[in-house]
């Protein structure tokens, strides 16, 4: 899955080259973009294609539209952004059925170096089915395929999947290239010590990550709202903190395996336990189990202090998930030193997307750590092991 041709494995001078973004960015209520980072994201790969003489096709979809032509999720905002951005004009293909008249006529008249905007590809109720026939409309537009979105290489659509099936060249943008090279390494062919630090809220949906990162690392951190399952395993109280009942067999059998792999694998030793879920709530400092009436809502200080000495040897970290509930100021010191190691220490960092690359910006380290996905779906993923469809889909080199 890793080896896949890029834009610069291909010919693209004069080509016409759909380019599959991800352009969904958050917009207030008068519909200005809040945060450009994914259009910024998006800026290497459009301008390599700019400077090397094709003809620019850019699509992306934008929140939930459900199939039908909603205007408050219309991608005009972004393509006034990005005529901004590349200090030329986006010509922007205001159609309802997205391949439409518009977008014909606009892409019939482009030269080497123009770029058009199509409208946001979930207007059609085709896109999140993968159905052919708008697969074909998108694909006839172009002659070249370029993915550039990892935000939904993990789902199987028409504007990245689909497409390839009527476009002999498909290749990775910078940003897919750039996640392939971080996530691909650290789970496939790490430098070593590998430590996995995984948290948040729930043991249920991290499963398949903690059961495929068993394999690989050589040490697994876990905390946030997750440890308890685990503790609860170990036969400790845990008081009113998150527990998923289901799991805690589970938990009991990723101990087993992880002894079994030689893996080490850390659970919290202490708590910062809250009488509610409240950042002003009455809290103090649980060891080993929790009373009754305390929730759990932090890794404690000598869990803290585990953890960063489990990390200052690493030489490649992959983090997933909150040690704590870092929204809350008073909950958020052990989240908050985990990002501070992570900064510190000479290993490839890398961020797997969600909450934790909240907390990292939150706590103003995101350009201290090697790499911040872009995709907390499909990184998630890519740690359980899965092959995403929208990768899948590229040509081989
Ligand atoms: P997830 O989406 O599963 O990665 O979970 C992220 C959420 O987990 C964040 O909103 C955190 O506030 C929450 N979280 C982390 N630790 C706890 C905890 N001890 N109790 C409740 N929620 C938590």
């Amino acid at each position: 899955m890793l080896n896949k041709k890029s834009v610069e494995d291909i010919a693209i001078k004069g080509k016409k080259v759909l380019v599959r973004c991800d352009f969904n960015v958050p917009l207030d209520a008068d519909r200005n973009i809040t945060d450009e980072t994914r259009i910024d994201g998006a800026l290497p790969t459009i301008k390599y294609l700019i400077e090397n003489g094709a003809k620019v096709i850019l699509c992306s979809h934008m929140g939930k539209p459900k199939g039908e032509p909603k205007p408050e999720l219309s991608l005009a905002p972004v393509a006034k952004a990005l005529s901004a951005k590349l200090g030329k004009d986006v010509i922007f293909a205001a159609d309802a059925t997205v391949v439409g008249e518009n977008a014909k006529k606009a892409v019939a008249e482009m030269a080497e170096g123009d770029v058009v905007l199509l409208e946001n590809t979930r207007y059609r109720a085709e896109e999140t089915k993968n159905v052919p026939e708008f697969s074909k409309e998108l694909a006839s537009l172009a002659d070249v395929f370029v993915n550039d979105a990892f935000g939904t290489a993990h789902r199987a659509h028409c504007s990245n999947v689909g497409v390839t099936d009527y476009l002999d060249t498909a290749a990775c943008g910078y940003l897919i290239a750039k996640e392939i090279e971080f996530l691909g390494n650290a789970v496939n062919n790490p430098v070593r010590p590998l430590v996995a630090v995984l948290g948040g809220s729930k043991v249920s949906s991290k499963i398949s990550v903690i059961n495929n990162l068993l394999e690989k690392v050589d040490t697994l951190i876990i905390g946030g709202g997750m440890a308890y399952t685990f503790m609860k395993a170990l036969g400790k109280n845990v008081g009113d903190s998150l527990l998923e009942e289901d799991y805690i067999e589970y938990a009991k059998e990723m101990m087993e395996k992880a002894e079994k792999k030689g893996v080490k694998l850390l659970i919290p030793v202490d708590t910062v336990v809250a009488k509610e879920f409240n950042n002003d709530a009455e809290s103090k400092i649980s060891e080993g189990g929790i009373e009754d009436g305390w929730m759990g809502l932090d890794i404690g200080p000598k869990t803290t202090e585990i953890f960063k000495d489990a990390l200052k040897d690493a030489k490649t970290v992959v983090w997933n998930g909150p040690m704590g509930v870092f929204e809350m100021p008073n909950f958020a010191k052990g989240t908050n030193a985990i990002a501070e190691v992570l900064a510190d220490i000479d290993a490839t960092t890398i961020i797997g997307g969600g909450d934790s690359v909240a907390a990292v910006n939150q706590a103003g380290l995101g350009d201290k750590m090697s790499h911040i996905s872009t995709g907390g779906g499909a990184s998630l993923e890519f740690l359980e092991g899965k092959d995403l469809p929208g990768i899948v889909a590229l040509n081989d080199k």
